[in-house]
This record gives structure tokens, C-alpha cells and sequence, in this order.
């Protein structure tokens, strides 16, 4: 397989984009080589500008379960794109997906559109202050919410709750009120409230997928819940991710446990940008223009954006088996891979939550990052590289998540397991 045009569009690229790319997991750094070059997407597939086809288990990151091109999706945004592409005005189609995404999760009675996860999450965290007139937040480590600043943190050294930015260009000053503990350890939740009586919020992934596929356990968030009663801080479930690709009726649906915030995006705007947050009425009513809790956005509500989420979300509503088919078949998947991995004694933990699957090279069950941490890497970049060159698009670092979508079929699934039981014996072979 060559791979030679975009070899060459990525030197193009760097030489006028900051690594060639426009978000930095898409550099392929993690794993190495070179990042393709997509020229489109078709159902289940990628092409790129060197003519090569693959089965495609990233879908823009999560936002396409119904795979490349949706019939439905695509005539909705060009009616939409017909009528003008923004207005900077209301308009009866952020109503209309509005109203679908109420529908679907019982702890939103309103919801405020933005147009990306990262402003959904940090403007969420803006209303959890404002409602509670606290100022601390506490953060997983391993969850990622965004870039925005305060949640740019990461383990202090020892026994330190409260956090240091992980990036330059983040003053000190900007995280002192994260605080950080580790997921699915409700001991280091409960020394962070005992280290800050100013918690306006617990901010989790309750399904994570941005340290590999790692689902809190149920136990644990019935204690966060409770914990956050208590101390009278909210509790946010950030399903940027998970929201309408583990349950179309969010992780209360599944570990019923019922969040004060969701916060929303993938998904949610079938391809293109949109993010959401909601909460109850109570404290939605905080929000600016309604209450004093400042948030805006010149393309917020954007209507073609809106088309493009309400046909996604609407063909959820109509075809509510979708998710459990598509985790039958994401099961096997990686029961299948696991498989394959073990027949050359290459040990496999695997999970799947919806149409959300992972995989780690793993001695043992992952738990958490640090779990995560121990992962083989080595390992998954050759995996990775050569379930490429068999024309199959996984993503490029350990700690993502896979994303299956409508378009894969049984067969599909069958080729990759095939591909990948190859290439774990010539991985072993060495
Ligand atoms: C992707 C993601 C975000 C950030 O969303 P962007 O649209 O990339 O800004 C926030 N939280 C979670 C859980 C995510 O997976």
C-alpha cells in the first residue's frame, strides 16, 4: 500500500500548520508514521489522496454512528445550507433539537447549544460556580473535558489534591482550584472534599473514553452522587463522548445514577460542531440572559449545524435498537480480536459500552489511568501500523476509544478479525 501523497501533504502541511495538523492526536505521534491524507469518507470507509480504502473505527472521533455520508444527515444540512448559513438569530431549529435532547435525558429540562465540547464543558463549569458561589472543581485523572485552562491539569507530586497545569501557557494560578482525583477510587474524592470546603462541582467522564474505554463503576458514582448531596456540589457528567453512543438516554440510563449537568457535542451535531450543556430548570435559570451567569457565541445554534444534529438525533429516536446492535456487534469485534490476540499469547482486556469499544495490551483489568499507563505501548504501535496496511483505520493512541457505526457489517467485522489474527502472529513471528 503506498502512501507516498500523503507523505508528501504532510510535509506540505507542517510547513504552514503547527505539526501539519489542526488537533494534535491526528499527528499520528503516538504511534508513529505518517498520518493519511483523507480525501472522503463513504459508510464504513475512508479514502485518502492515495486512492486506499479503510474500514473506519474512528468516525471523526465519535460523531458519525451513522457512519460517512448519511443519506438523511447530508440532505438535511443541504436544505439547511439553502437558506443561509447563519443568522445570529433565533431560529425554530435549535427549538426543534432542543426538544429531542430533553427527550432523551431525564436530568436536562433546558439546554444551551455552543460548538464545541470544550465550550460546553467550561461553560458548564462556569454555571456549576455561579449557581453554587463556589469556586473549586474535582477532576479525574485520565477524564479529558476539553482545553480550556482550568481543566488543563495534571497529578500533582504526592499526596497533593490540587493540580498543576499540564501544559505551558497555563498560569498556576488558572488551576489552583481543580482539584484531582483517581477514577473509581472514592477515597481520593473524599479526601479532596476534605481538603476544600469550596467545591462547586465533581466534573466525570461516567463513561470514560480518553484514557482507552473505561466505564466508572456503578458503586463508585452512587457515591460521588452522594457525596455531592452532602457537600452541596453539583455533579457533571461530561458525555461529550459517551451522550448517544453508550445509551441515547445518557450514563443515567445505564448506572442510575442521575447527574446535576450533562454536558454534550460529538454526537450531537452528526458531524458538525456542536456542543450542548443542560441541567434542570433551576439552574439553567442562571444563565445569561435569564440570570446573571455570562455565556455567548456568534455561531452558537448555527442552523446548519442544527439540521445536521436533529437528522442525527431524530434517526436515533426512530431506530432506538441501533445502540444495541451496534454493541452486538462491537462485542464481537474485540471478543474476536482478544481471541485472535490470544491464540499467540498476547494478552487483550477489552470492553464495550454502546457502540464505544476498547482495547488494551494489558496483564491486567484497567481501572483508571494509571492502569491505563501500563499499557503496552510498543505493542499497539505496531498493531496499529499494521492493521493500517491491512486498510483498517483505528485510532492512532492507546488511549482512545473505537467507535463502531451503522455502516460496518458482520463481514466487515469478520475481515478485521481476520486482518488483526494476522497480524498478531507476524507480530509474534517478530
Ligand atoms: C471530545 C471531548 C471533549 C472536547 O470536545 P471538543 O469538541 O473536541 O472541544 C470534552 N469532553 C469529552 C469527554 C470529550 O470526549
Amino acid at each position: 500500500m503506498s502512501r507516498e501523497t500523503s507523505q508528501k501533504a504532510f510535509l506540505e502541511a507542517q510547513e504552514l500548520i503547527p505539526g501539519g495538523v489542526n488537533s494534535p492526536v491526528r499527528a499520528f505521534r503516538s504511534v508513529g508514521g505518517t498520518p493519511i491524507f483523507i480525501t472522503e469518507g463513504e459508510g464504513a470507509y475512508l479514502r485518502d489522496v492515495d486512492g486506499n480504502s479503510y474500514v473506519d473505527y474512528v468516525q471523526s472521533w465519535g460523531p458519525l454512528i451513522f457512519g460517512h455520508r448519511d443519506e438523511s444527515i447530508e440532505a438535511a444540512v443541504i436544505e439547511a445550507v439553502k437558506h443561509g448559513l447563519s443568522f445570529g438569530a433565533p431560529t425554530e431549529a435549535e427549538t426543534e433539537l432542543a426538544k429531542l435532547v430533553v427527550s432523551f435525558f431525564d436530568s436536562i429540562d433546558k439546554v444551551r447549544f455552543v460548538s464545541s465540547g470544550t465550550e460546553a464543558v467550561m461553560s458548564a463549569i462556569r454555571l456549576a460556580r455561579g449557581f453554587t458561589g463556589k469556586d473549586d472543581i474535582i477532576k479525574f485523572t485520565g477524564c479529558y473535558h476539553g482545553h480550556s485552562d482550568a481543566l488543563l491539569v495534571e497529578a500533582g507530586s504526592g499526596a497533593a489534591t490540587f493540580g498543576n497545569p499540564s501544559s505551558p501557557g497555563v498560569p498556576a494560578d488558572f488551576t489552583k482550584h481543580t482539584l484531582l482525583a483517581e477514577y473509581n477510587n472514592i477515597e481520593s474524592v473524599k479526601k479532596c472534599f476534605a481538603d476544600s470546603k469550596n467545591i462547586a462541582c465533581v466534573i466525570i467522564e461516567p463513561i470514560a473514553g480518553n484514557m482507552g474505554l473505561v466505564p466508572a463503576d456503578k458503586e463508585f458514582l452512587h457515591e460521588l452522587r452522594q457525596l455531592c448531596d452532602e457537600h452541596g456540589s453539583l455533579l457533571i457528567f461530561d458525555e461529550v463522548m459517551s451522550g448517544f453512543r453508550a445509551s441515547i438516554n445518557g450514563a443515567e440510563s445505564i448506572t442510575g445514577v442521575k447527574p446535576d449537568m450533562v454536558t454534550l457535542g460529538k454526537v450531537i451535531g452528526g458531524g458538525m460542531p456542536v456542543g450542548a450543556f443542560g441541567a434542570r430548570r433551576e439552574i439553567m435559570a442562571m444563565l445569561s440572559p435569564e440570570g446573571p451567569v455570562y455565556q455567548a457565541g456568534t455561531l452558537s445554534g448555527n442552523p446548519v449545524a442544527m439540521a445536521a444534529g436533529y437528522a442525527a438525533l431524530k434517526k436515533l429516536k426512530d431506530n432506538a435498537r441501533v445502540i444495541a446492535v451496534l454493541e452486538e456487534r462491537a462485542k464481537r469485534l474485540v471478543t474476536g480480536m482478544q481471541k485472535a490476540a490470544e491464540a499467540e499469547g498476547i494478552v487483550m482486556q477489552i470492553d464495550v459500552r454502546g457502540s464505544m469499544f476498547g482495547f488494551f495490551f494489558n496483564e491486567a483489568p484497567v481501572k483508571n489511568f494509571a492502569d491505563a499507563a501500563k499499557s503496552d505501548a510498543e505493542l499497539f504501535a505496531k498493531f496499529h501500523a499494521a492493521m493500517l496496511e491491512e486498510g483498517f483505520y483505528f485510532a492512532c493512541s492507546l488511549y482512545e476509544t473505537g467507535f463502531i457505526s451503522t455502516a460496518v457489517t458482520d463481514a466487515m467485522v469478520e475481515d478485521t478479525i481476520a486482518a488483526a489474527s494476522r497480524v498478531f502472529k507476524a507480530i509474534k513471528n517478530g
